[in-house]
Formats: C-alpha cells, structure tokens, sequence
C-alpha cells in the first residue's frame, strides 16, 4: 500500500525532543524522510493525529 497522508502526523524523538514528520504504521511510528533521529534514536512519539498544519497556532 502507498504512503497514505492521511497517517502524517507530527511527533517528537523519545530522547532528544526533537519535532519530525512521521507516519503512523499499525503500532509503530516512523520517521518520514529518515530512518532516525540526529540523536541516534529512532523511538517517536506521535504529538498530533492530523496532518501537519503550519497555520495550527494553538496557544
Ligand atoms: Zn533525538
């Protein structure tokens, strides 16, 4: 199945905090565009469920 954008979201590295774009897999969360962080670590966190949007500005 193709990348489905729909599974973009925003997430941070576990170790280092860092923001990616990443793609949400059945029980895992990948980076998009690299296999891992700076840092080494290629643990994600997904921030937000929905596509990233530079105009989000909440707070
Ligand atoms: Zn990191």
């Amino acid at each position: 199945m193709a990348t489905d954008p729909k599974r973009r979201a925003a997430g941070t590295c576990t170790q280092c905090g860092s923001v990616f774009a990443v793609r949400r897999s059945d029980d895992a969360v990948e980076p998009i565009g690299v296999r891992r962080c700076s840092c080494g670590n290629s643990s994600f966190d997904v921030l937000e469920s929905e596509p990233i949007d530079p105009y989000a500005t909440d707070g």
